[in-house]
């Protein structure tokens, strides 16, 4: 998508501060963190938003969720972390290319909204 931040860091046309990536996903750190510790996980595949996951994309999705704790394990949070993702405009979500923000490094407070 021509027009898609995350697609131009996916592309390298952006830079990030890149914490891992393969042939089907790239985490980076978040420009504003939100806690000690947070990287957004990013499939390369350009998916809007969660209401756009179906059968045909599910799998780089599933393949995020195993990427995950290895990921959490490489940036010290062996205590645990929060996988927030937003949906549109109700979720204020910002960058329309689906994302998990993955939060950490101290003890979170429990408010979800
Ligand atoms: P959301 O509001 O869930 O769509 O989250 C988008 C996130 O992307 C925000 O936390 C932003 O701080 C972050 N963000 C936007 N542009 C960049 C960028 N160029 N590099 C890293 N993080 C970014």
């Amino acid at each position: 998508m021509a027009d898609c931040i995350f697609c131009k860091i996916i592309d390298g046309s952006i830079p990030s501060n890149k914490v891992y990536e393969d042939d089907k996903i790239i985490a980076f750190h978040d420009l504003e963190p939100q806690a000690p510790v947070h990287v957004l996980v990013v499939p390369k595949q350009h998916i809007s938003c969660a209401d756009e996951i179906d059968e045909s994309n599910a799998d780089v999705i599933a393949y995020i969720f195993t990427k995950i704790p290895q990921i959490a394990k490489s940036l010290g949070l062996e205590n645990g972390y929060r996988i927030v993702n937003n949906c549109g405009d109700d979720g204020c979500q910002s960058v329309k290319h689906i994302h998990f923000h993955l939060l950490g490094g101290k003890k979170l407070r429990g408010q979800m909204s």
